[in-house]
């Protein structure tokens, strides 16, 4: 129930205990919620399962008026408020597929100051009148979900969401929340410009999941390796995801076969099909999905205790928001990618073909990806160096750390590369900085009188894939991160910088190409 004067934590704490039946807030609910409650513009980083329903909806219940949640999906909206109106919150949908009568009744609803949330698609928002409809009614807030949409760096990108900065150029007053799953520094950034986000409150929640078990195995007899898997969890929820719906059904069908309680998923299915087979897995009469990435989104499924990338997804962001599917409820979880180099060579092609714009910046997310699957240091330390967090120490709980590769010191070979870039006022790429080190002299290399520097040549005793290898590892490590905006120069960290300056030393793995590319190929 709404309360007349202004709403404290506390009513917000009676609330989370009265229709969730929560004792108390997550650490960092408290805090995001009482930024709301103060009416400030609030940005919400959060990996999910973290609790960011929560966040807005408590206070919107709290406040008074309407708050208008805009969501890209659907499926994910009729969730929510099915979930709500189950706890009792008055709320609703409108999108393309409510009829009109339902509309009028919903918009009465608002009138009346009844509902407390109102989910609406982007499309929607912005068509003809809604901004109007919404002038009339005393908002509490609007709550941006899956913000990460509006970013154009993100792997989601829904040109819908770009336009939602008329929420605050026709209502200056009403705070903004925005919540994403996704952390990285650009779509940060895209967030609060495209929102016109007024000094907002940055909450950042640390994206390690400490409990699931990552681990890279070569792509070798695939099926093999995931029946034996299966085996040694037996009766413990999974989701295997292919690139392709084919091979969902052919990897589900070998499963049956081995009379494994498998079913297949993907955009192929009708709706009818589809939540068919995502019920029997909520409720644990499906034991494993093979699907493809179209099946997870706003699932809410605790005990999935492991989840198998039969081939290589197409960049970190996928990769580590399909793995945070498993052990959600905190318990040990396993996360096994299947790798070859041909994985990337497919991928390779597929996102040739996408829009030219984001071809190159696709593919540079792919070899990110590549190197997690190559990388010979702590992979939980590289998957949360590419969200921009930084782990103390290794992780202890992936393959790397459980069975270490041998080393060397690479301190010398990274102060090289890092010197290059710094002389080179960090804005060089990969590329351009390979055959700085190795002395090339090319024209990129003569035009931007790189040739001048100091570093020039310096890694010309390597052959250029070495180099390529070694700079990989820096960026995992943290040392150097890509500009992506900046004609994806190499940046120099605070800790590459530490590096320089000779009070850090960097164990690197020596370049070994697990497997050449297959042959007719090029590279
Ligand atoms: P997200 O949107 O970040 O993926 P959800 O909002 O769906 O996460 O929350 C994930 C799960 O955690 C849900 O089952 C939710 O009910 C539960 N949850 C959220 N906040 C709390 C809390 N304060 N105490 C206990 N459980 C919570
Ligand atoms: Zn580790």
């Amino acid at each position: 129930t709404p309360e007349p004067l202004a709403p404290t934590l506390d009513s917000a704490r009676r609330v989370l205990k009265q229709y969730y039946g929560y004792d108390q807030f997550r650490p960092m609910q408290g805090d995001i919620i009482e930024s709301i409650l103060g009416r400030q513009d609030t940005v919400v980083l959060m990996p999910t399962g973290g609790g960011k329903s929560v966040c807005f909806q408590v206070p919107a219940v709290v406040q008074e008026g309407v708050c208008v949640v805009v969501s890209p999906l659907i499926a994910l909206m009729k969730d929510q408020v099915e979930a709500l109106k189950a706890n009792g919150i008055p709320a609703a949908y409108i999108n393309s597929s409510v009829g009109l009568s339902e509309q009028q009744s919903i918009t009465s609803d608002c009138y009346n100051g009844y509902l407390k949330l109102l989910y609406v698609s982007p499309e929607k928002l912005l068509s003809e009148g809604f901004l109007t409809f919404l002038q009339r009614l005393k908002l509490s807030m609007f709550a941006i979900d899956e913000a990460h949409c509006i970013s154009s760096w993100g792997h989601d990108f829904r040109p819908e969401y770009t336009q939602l900065r008329v929420l605050r150029e026709q209502f200056p007053q009403v705070p903004i929340i925005a919540l994403t799953a996704t952390a990285d520094r650009l779509t940060q950034r895209d967030i609060q410009q495209q929102l016109r986000l007024n000094q907002p409150q940055v909450f950042l929640s640390s994206f390690d999941r400490p409990n699931i078990n990552l681990i890279v195995r070569p792509g070798q007899n695939r099926v093999g390796g995931v029946l034996e898997f299966i085996e040694r969890h037996p009766g413990e929820a999974g989701i295997i995801y292919c690139l392709s719906r084919k091979q969902c059904e052919t990897v589900a069908g070998k499963l049956k076969e081995k009379g494994i309680r498998a079913n297949h998923y993907h955009a192929g299915l009708t709706p009818n099909q589809r939540a068919k087979v995502q019920e029997d897995f909520l409720r644990d009469d499906l034991q494993v999905i093979v699907a493809t990435i179209a099946f997870g989104m706003g699932i809410d499924k605790s005990n999935v205790r492991w989840v198998i990338h039969y081939n290589l997804p197409k960049n970190i962001e996928g990769y580590y928001q399909e793995i945070g599917r498993a052990g959600r409820d905190g318990a040990p979880a396993t996360a096994v990618l299947f790798y070859s180099f041909g994985d990337v060579m497919s991928l390779r092609d597929m996102l040739s073909k996408d829009d030219p714009k984001l071809t190159q910046l696709n593919l540079t997310k792919l070899e990110r990806m590549q190197q997690f699957a190559e990388a010979a240091s702590c992979r939980r330390k590289i998957l949360l160096n590419y969200f921009s967090e930084t782990l103390p120490q290794d992780c202890g709980n992936c393959d790397i750390c459980r069975n270490p590769p041998t080393t060397f010191d690479g301190t010398l070979l990274a102060q090289k590369a890092l010197s290059a870039a710094v002389r080179g006022r960090e804005r060089m790429s990969i590329g351009l900085l390979i055959d700085v080190l190795r002395g090339m002299r090319n024209q990129a290399v003569l035009s931007g009188g790189y040739d001048q520097i100091k570093t020039y040549g310096a890694g010309a005793d390597l052959p250029y894939l070495d180099w390529y290898s070694y700079i990989h590892q820096m960026l995992n490590d943290g040392l150097m991160y890509i500009a992506y905006e900046e004609g994806y120069a190499l940046k120099v960290t605070d800790l590459g910088r530490e590096v320089l300056q000779g009070q850090r030393q960097v164990p690197m793995k020596q370049f070994k190409p697990a497997e050449k590319a297959p042959k007719g190929k090029k590279a």
